[in-house]
C-alpha cells in the first residue's frame, strides 16, 4: 500500500530525516495517489527528496530529466552512497556503456535513472526507453520548458512528446524554485498538470536578507565586507570571466582564500575550485552564473553579487544560494547602473534569441533595474514578481533605511512633464540632458533647447537628475519601453502626479556640500 505512512518511513529509513519539510509531504502525496503534479519551493526547500522517497516505493523507474549534466556523476555516487539503486545516462557515456546500463535498468537494477534533457531528441533512446518500466517522470528545473522564463532550453521541448510516446504513460512530477505564474501555467500545460496539483510553498526565504548597494566601489565594499565578517564563506559572482578573475585576483592579492569558476577554465580546473569550495578549502569562490545550479552547500553565508544579473528569477536563484541550512544570509547586489549595459550587450550578442525573445529579455533586465532602485521592500518586490502577496518583510536593506522620505513632488513634475514634452521618443540620457539644460550636438540637432522644459532643472547634475528617474521608473511612475535603447514614458500613475492627485516621496542621503564639482557623465 502506498501511503504516507510508507514515504515516512523511506524518508527516515533511507534518508535519516525526521520530519518532512513544507510542501515535501503534499507533493508526495500527489505523486502516489498517480497525479501529474507541479512542485515550486525555494532553492535547498528540499525538492529532490519528493521523488526519490516514491522513486523507492514504486514497482518500476523514475526518470529524472536534469540539465546538470556535470553534477549527474555526483549527484548518482551520492545516491548510491546512501544505499539508492540510481544510475545516469548522458552524452559523457560512449553507446555500449549505454546500453550496458539500459540492461541493467530492464532488469531491475536501479530505482532512478538521470537523464540529460538532449537525451529526448533522439527517437532511439526514446524507444529505449519505452522498453523499460517507468512509473515517473521528474522534471528538474522545469522552468527551462516555458519561453516566458529567464533560462529557457529548447530541448526541454521534446519533453512533451517525448511522454506521449512512452507506452507506459508515466506521470510527471515537475520542479522548480523559480517560476512566474505564467512561467508556471506554461509547465503545466505543456505536461498536462491540473492546476489543483500545483504544490507551491511560496517563495519566501525568511533566513535570507537582502541588501541592494548603490554606487560603491566593488573591491573597497568587498574587503570591508570580508573584514567585518572573518572567516565567513560566500559567493560572489560577476557577469564576465575577465571581471571574475580580476575579482579573484585582488582577494588573493588581500589574502582572501578565493577560487574562480567560469566556463573559460579547463574542466579540471574548474571541478578542482569547486571542490575546494565545497569542502572549505576555500572561503570565497568568484563566480559567473555557470557556479551554483546543483551546488549542495549548506554553511554559504553571503552572496554578493558585484554586477547585476540580467533577470530577476536569475538573481533570485544565485542569491538563494546563500543559507541553505536555515540559518541567516545575506544576499547583497553591488548596482551600478552601467553594469546593465554589460546584459543588454549580452542579450544583442545573442544569437538564440529572436525578436520577441529579445524584447522579453530587455524587459526583465527593466525589472532588474527596478529592483535595484525601489525604496520598498526588496522581499516583497521579490514576492510580488512571483505573484505572492507579502507584508514587508522588516529585514531588508530598504525596510530598514530609516533616512526620512521628502516630498520630492515638484521635481517629479518637471521630469514628467519633460518625458511628456518628449513624446516619448528618448531615454534617460537626453531627458536629463534636456532638464539640466545641457549643450551638445544631439540636442541642438533636435532642437531640444526650444522645449519649454528644457533647463527647468539647470544647476543639477545630470548624474542626480538620473537617479531620480530611475526612482522614478522604480516607483512606477516611468516606464521604460524598447530595447536596446530604452524610451521613457509616463504611466497612469506618473499622470496622476502631473495633474497633482497624487504626491511623491523619496528617501534620500542628506545634501553635504561638495567643494569641487565632480563630472556630470550619466
Ligand atoms: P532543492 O533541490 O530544493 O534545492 P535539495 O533537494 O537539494 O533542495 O535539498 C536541500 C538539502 O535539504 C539537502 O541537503 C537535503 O538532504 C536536505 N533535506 C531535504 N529534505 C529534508 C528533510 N525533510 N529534513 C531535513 N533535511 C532535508
Ligand atoms: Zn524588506
Amino acid at each position: 500500500m502506498l501511503d504516507l505512512a510508507a514515504a515516512q518511513q523511506v524518508l527516515k529509513t533511507t534518508f535519516g530525516y525526521d520530519e518532512f519539510r513544507p510542501g515535501q509531504r503534499a507533493v508526495i502525496e500527489h505523486v502516489l495517489a498517480g497525479d501529474s503534479s507541479l512542485a515550486i519551493m525555494p532553492t535547498g526547500g528540499g525538492k529532490s527528496l519528493c521523488y526519490q522517497i516514491p522513486a523507492m516505493l514504486f514497482d518500476g523507474i523514475t526518470v529524472v530529466v536534469s540539465p546538470l549534466i556535470s553534477l549527474m556523476k555526483d549527484q548518482v555516487d551520492a545516491l548510491n552512497d546512501s544505499g539508492i539503486p540510481a544510475t545516469f545516462i548522458n552524452s559523457s557515456l560512449e553507446w555500449p556503456e549505454i546500453q550496458e546500463r539500459l540492461a541493467a535498468l530492464h532488469d531491475g537494477a536501479y530505482k532512478l535513472l538521470y537523464v540529460a534533457p538532449e537525451r529526448l531528441d533522439s527517437a532511439a533512446f526514446i524507444q529505449a526507453l519505452g522498453r523499460l518500466p517507468i512509473d515517473l517522470l521528474a522534471v528538474d528545473e522545469a522552468h527551462c520548458i516555458s519561453q516566458w522564463g529567464h533560462d529557457f532550453r529548447p530541448s526541454y521541448l521534446a519533453l512533451s512528446t517525448a511522454i506521449e510516446q512512452l507506452p507506459t504513460q508515466p506521470q510527471v512530477l515537475a520542479l522548480t524554485a523559480t517560476a512566474t505564474e505564467q512561467v508556471a501555467d506554461d509547465i503545466r500545460q505543456q505536461l498536462n498538470i491540473a492546476p489543483q496539483n500545483e504544490v507551491n510553498t511560496g517563495f519566501a526565504r525568511d533566513n535570507l536578507n537582502l541588501t541592494v548597494v548603490k554606487n560603491q566601489d566593488t573591491d573597497r565594499y568587498i574587503l570591508e565586507y570580508l573584514k567585518v565578517n572573518a572567516g565567513e564563506t560566500g559567493i560572489i559572482y560577476a557577469s564576465t570571466r575577465k571581471e571574475v578573475e580580476r575579482v579573484t585576483k585582488m582577494l588573493t592579492r588581500h589574502h582572501i582564500q578565493a577560487a574562480a569558476y567560469h566556463a573559460g577554465l579547463p574542466d579540471e580546473k574548474r571541478r578542482q575550485n569547486q571542490e575546494d569550495f565545497l569542502y572549505d578549502r576555500i572561503q570565497v569562490m568568484v563566480a559567473t552564473n555557470a557556479f551554483g545550479m546543483g551546488i549542495d552547500k549548506s554553511n554559504v553565508r553571503f552572496v554578493i553579487h558585484a554586477q547585476v544579473p540580467g533577470t530577476l528569477e536569475a538573481y533570485y536563484q544565485e542569491a538563494g544560494r546563500a543559507g541553505r541550512d536555515g540559518l541567516p544570509s545575506e544576499a547583497i547586489l553591488l548596482f551600478r547602473a552601467q553594469d546593465l549595459q554589460i546584459q543588454r550587450f549580452f542579450i544583442d550578442q545573442s544569437e538564440e534569441m529572436d525578436e520577441e525573445h529579445r524584447q522579453r529579455s530587455y524587459d526583465k533586465l527593466q525589472v532588474m533595474s527596478q529592483y535595484a532602485n525601489t525604496q520598498g521592500c526588496l522581499q516583497q518586490f521579490i514576492l510580488n514578481y512571483f505573484g505572492e502577496e507579502s507584508k514587508p518583510c522588516g529585514r531588508c536593506s530598504n525596510c530598514l533605511d530609516d533616512r526620512e522620505a521628502q516630498d520630492v513632488t515638484t521635481a517629479a513634475q518637471k521630469v514628467l512633464s519633460c518625458v511628456v514634452r518628449l513624446r516619448a521618443r528618448y531615454g534617460k540620457g537626453i531627458v536629463a540632458q534636456v532638464l539640466t539644460g545641457a549643450h551638445n550636438q544631439r540636442i541642438r540637432e533636435n532642437h531640444l533647447e526650444e522645449l519649454p522644459t528644457y533647463g527647468i532643472m539647470q544647476g543639477q547634475r545630470q548624474k542626480s537628475v538620473g537617479e531620480l528617474i530611475d526612482f522614478l521608473s522604480a516607483a512606477g511612475y516611468l516606464q521604460s519601453v524598447g530595447g536596446q535603447y530604452p524610451t521613457l514614458q509616463v504611466t497612469t500613475n506618473g499622470a496622476a502626479v502631473l495633474k497633482g492627485e497624487e504626491q511623491v516621496y523619496r528617501k534620500m542621503a542628506r545634501q553635504v556640500k561638495r567643494l569641487a564639482p565632480e563630472d556630470d557623465e550619466l
